[in-house]
């Protein structure tokens, strides 16, 4: 058994106080703390790390996909700001949209951005609405965003302890350099992606887990000989192709994708499966087993492969690729069918590529106060991973931001908020709530 000690009990200081309390920066956090700003709200935006973005910035997670269901864009709002306000600064790349179908010719042009609709069957994987982008423009673009909407930023600032009275929550704990800090609010919104306020709150939840990877970019690559290669001697390619992905251990198909940068390509691998995202120890080791690997990769691709005889490690991504740890049980749970089938809910308030979240799964069991958005939503492991994109993370976000603004500003419950209201201010800020369901949606029931 584990050895214990007693910590001594302490006061903490109020560094802050508001409507609304956001903990965590990521692309889930920042959506609701702009969204429920924009409604109104007092919000406090609380991140562990020294900048915004989550796995989108810090975890160089670098294309923005499950956002096209094959007819329509279905994730807009806040995503889509980010997007058209990255590509103002040359930070994010997309196909412009004559340019998306299913032809050879533009699956040639932009399938090496990773800008086509990976879950299609078929022979040529269709381009759809995606964005590749660079991982300090979302920082650049999420400061300046958060700073117009006036939201009270405060970074380094790492949770560890819901304060609660009975079943409500009503405020935070974090741990700084400058010592422990209060953070109080009326609303809290837990997008840490791995659900550590709702389960210091005593949420249910589950522990799910899937492959991590350290993720990195490599500099020097010259993209246009390395496509050429992979079109143009397609046999040579694929033998070392498959030498490359043994060495690395696990990847995608395409291994390396285009950035905005020239010249500099991102490489959403080494993959390593049996590890657990939220423990020290396979964290540790998924680092080191990481960095080992991928000099492993650079020193034969360097030796063997066409466009990257210079190519150099720019960075390794400062955060860890973890895709899912904990998932909340919520008052509902999305199950791989309801994903997969498209299934439409009453209460739905935010969609990805054609899939529907309910509220319900946005809220706690038991638990007053609370809303969660991100990847730690209440769905079934299996549907996770069929749901967790940043586009539909961020349109969670934005559903709960206003979800949060309304209780606080009516002095009501979370749950007594209509789903009618914030569906209606998603659409008056820009954003789709999925209120409406698309002509392929499964109609359960109807809403009220
Ligand atoms: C390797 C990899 C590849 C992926 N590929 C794609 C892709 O190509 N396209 C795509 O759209 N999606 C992709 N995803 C999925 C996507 O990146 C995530 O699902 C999405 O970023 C989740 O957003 P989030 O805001 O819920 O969580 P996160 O991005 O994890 O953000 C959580 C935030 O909370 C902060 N936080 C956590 N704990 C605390 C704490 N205790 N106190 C304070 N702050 C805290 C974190 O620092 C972080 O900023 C990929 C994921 C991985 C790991």
């Amino acid at each position: 058994m584990t050895e214990r000690i007693t910590e001594a009990a302490g006061q903490a200081p109020v560094v802050a106080r508001s409507d609304v309390v956001v903990v965590g920066g990521g692309p889930a956090g920042f959506a609701a703390a702009v969204a429920a700003r924009r409604e109104g709200a007092s919000v406090t935006l609380l991140e562990r790390y020294p900048y915004l973005g989550g796995l989108a910035a810090g975890g160089m997670v670098l294309v923005l996909d499950d956002m096209h269901n094959g007819n329509e864009i279905t994730t807009t709002g806040l995503c889509m700001e980010m997007i058209e306000r990255m590509a103002r600064i040359d930070a994010c790349v997309f196909p412009p949209e004559a340019e998306r179908n299913a032809t050879l010719e533009m699956h040639m042009k932009w399938a090496s951005w990773g800008l086509f609709d990976f879950r299609a069957g078929g022979k040529v994987q269709p381009i759809v609405m995606a964005a590749a982008f660079d991982p300090d423009g979302w920082k650049r673009v999420s400061n300046e965003m958060i700073a117009e909407a006036g939201v009270d930023v405060r970074l380094n600032s790492w949770f560890s302890r819901a304060v609660m009275e009975g079943d409500r929550i009503t405020g935070v704990i974090c741990e700084t350099k400058e010592g422990r800090q209060a953070i109080m609010g009326g609303v809290v919104v837990d997008a840490t992606g791995d659900l550590d306020v709702a389960v210091a709150a005593g949420s249910p939840h589950v522990h799910g887990s899937y492959m991590l990877t350290t993720v990195f970019r490599l500099g020097g690559v010259d993209t246009d000989t390395a496509e050429r290669f992979r079109w143009e001697e397609p046999q040579r390619f694929a033998e070392l192709d498959k030498q490359a992905k043994k060495i690395i251990g696990g990847s995608w198909d395409r291994w390396w994708l285009k950035t905005p940068l020239p010249g500099v390509v991102w490489c959403n691998c080494p993959h390593m499966v049996g590890l657990d995202g939220i423990s020290v120890a396979d964290t540790t080791k998924a680092d080191f087993e990481g960095r080992r690997r991928i000099y492993a990769m650079v020193d034969f691709i360097r030796a063997n492969m066409p466009g990257f005889a210079n190519c150099f490690v720019v960075d390794v991504a400062p955060q860890l690729g973890i895709r899912q740890t904990r998932l909340l049980i919520g008052d509902y749970v999305v199950t791989k069918d309801d994903v997969m089938d498209r299934v439409w809910f009453p209460d739905t308030v935010a969609r990805g590529r054609d899939y529907y979240t309910p509220y319900r799964s946005m809220l706690p069991k038991g638990i007053e106060g609370l809303v969660v958005a991100g990847r730690h939503y209440s769905a079934t492991e299996s549907a996770q991973k069929n749901s967790r994109e940043i586009p539909p993370c961020m349109a969670m976000g934005q559903s709960a931001g206003i979800a949060a603004a309304l209780a606080a500003r009516r002095g009501v419950s979370l749950r007594a908020v209509p789903v009618k209201d914030i569906c209606a201010r998603v659409r008056a800020q820009g954003g789709d709530p999925g209120d409406i369901p698309s002509a392929n949606a499964k109609l359960l029931e109807r809403a009220a």
